[in-house]
């Protein structure tokens, strides 16, 4: 049996990688969501095991200890880190998987997995993106700084990716990553 795609879904936070992540899943539900897990606090409404799987720093040096991730960052102050065994499963299984990820995770992803699709998500100016990572009311000011910093230096890291989509409507994001993910799966691959 053919094996599914890997697909990674990266860009600088505020992007709107969840909300799309979320669409996506929504419109095409045989696309398996990889869930990750974080030292980060769950914010008001996530849920263990849905969102993320919220783990003491302690817990993840050990699943890191254990080489449970596939790959793992630390990103503004907490690590994030996606767990191996159900990403190799699903794949394994035919089925397609896509992962939620910032862009350093994406590159070790990609040491690993050259043959995944690797889609950078834009927005449609930084300006903007300031405004949606403001406008989302969870974070302090220096931490929104010290995203907004981030994201200036993610965003020279577009030319290693394969797709750049620009998330100027969730519903134009979307669709522009059905066509890409129906394209991958066209794709003559050649021995
Ligand atoms: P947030 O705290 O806003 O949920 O996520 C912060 C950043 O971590 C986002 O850019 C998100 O895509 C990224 N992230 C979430 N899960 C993972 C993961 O498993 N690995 C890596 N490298 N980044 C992740």
């Amino acid at each position: 049996m053919a094996k599914g795609l890997l697909i990674v879904l990266s860009g600088p936070s505020g992007v709107g990688k969840g909300t799309v992540c979320n669409e996506l899943r929504a419109r095409m539900p045989k696309l398996v969501y990889s869930v990750s897990a974080t030292t980060r606090h769950p914010r008001l409404g996530e849920e263990n095991g849905v969102n993320y799987f919220f783990k003491s720093r302690e817990q993840f040096m050990e699943m890191i200890e254990k080489d449970q991730l596939l790959e793992y960052a630390e990103y503004v102050g907490n690590y994030y880190g996606t767990p191996r065994d159900f990403v190799e499963e699903t794949l394994e299984s035919g089925r397609d998987i896509i992962l939620e990820i910032e862009v350093q995770g994406a590159l070790k992803v990609k040491e690993k997995f050259p043959e995944g699709v690797f889609v950078f998500l834009l927005p449609p100016s930084l300006d903007e993106l300031k405004d949606r990572i403001q406008g989302r009311g969870t974070e302090n000011q220096a931490t929104i700084d010290h995203r907004m910093s981030v994201a200036a230096d993610e965003m020279r890291l577009l030319e290693q990716y394969d797709y750049a989509v620009v998330n100027d409507e969730i519903d134009h994001a979307c669709r522009r990553i059905e066509a890409i993910i129906t394209a991958e799966h066209c794709k003559v691959r050649k021995p």
